[in-house]
C-alpha cells in the first residue's frame, strides 16, 4: 500500500492522480513548470470542449427523434381528411 498523497489532479498523459512529485510517477513527464501548467489548462479546455460536444450531439439526437415524432404526428393529422379523399 502507498503512503505518498494523491490529489485530485491528474497527469495529463496517462490519468494517474499525481503524487506531489515533479514528475507523473507513471508515465514520467514534468508535471510541474510553465510548460505543464499550460498543459493541464489546455487538457481541461479539451475536457470541457468534449463534454459539450457530448451535451450538444445527445441534445441532436433528441432533435432528430423529436422531429420524426413530430413528422409522424402531422402524418396522423392528415389521415382523417385522406380518408375522404376520393369519396366526392
Ligand atoms: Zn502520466
Amino acid at each position: 500500500m502507498s503512503t505518498a498523497a494523491t490529489t485530485d489532479v491528474r497527469c495529463p498523459d496517462c490519468g494517474t492522480a499525481l503524487t506531489g512529485e515533479p514528475t507523473c510517477t507513471f508515465c514520467g513527464p514534468p508535471v510541474v513548470g510553465p510548460t505543464a501548467a499550460r498543459l493541464w489548462q489546455v487538457d481541461q479546455r479539451l475536457a470541457f470542449i468534449v463534454g459539450e460536444r457530448t451535451l450538444l450531439a445527445g441534445a441532436g439526437a433528441l432533435l432528430v427523434v423529436l422531429g420524426a415524432t413530430y413528422e409522424q404526428r402531422l402524418r396522423d393529422m392528415r389521415r382523417p381528411r385522406e380518408r375522404y379523399e376520393g369519396l366526392e
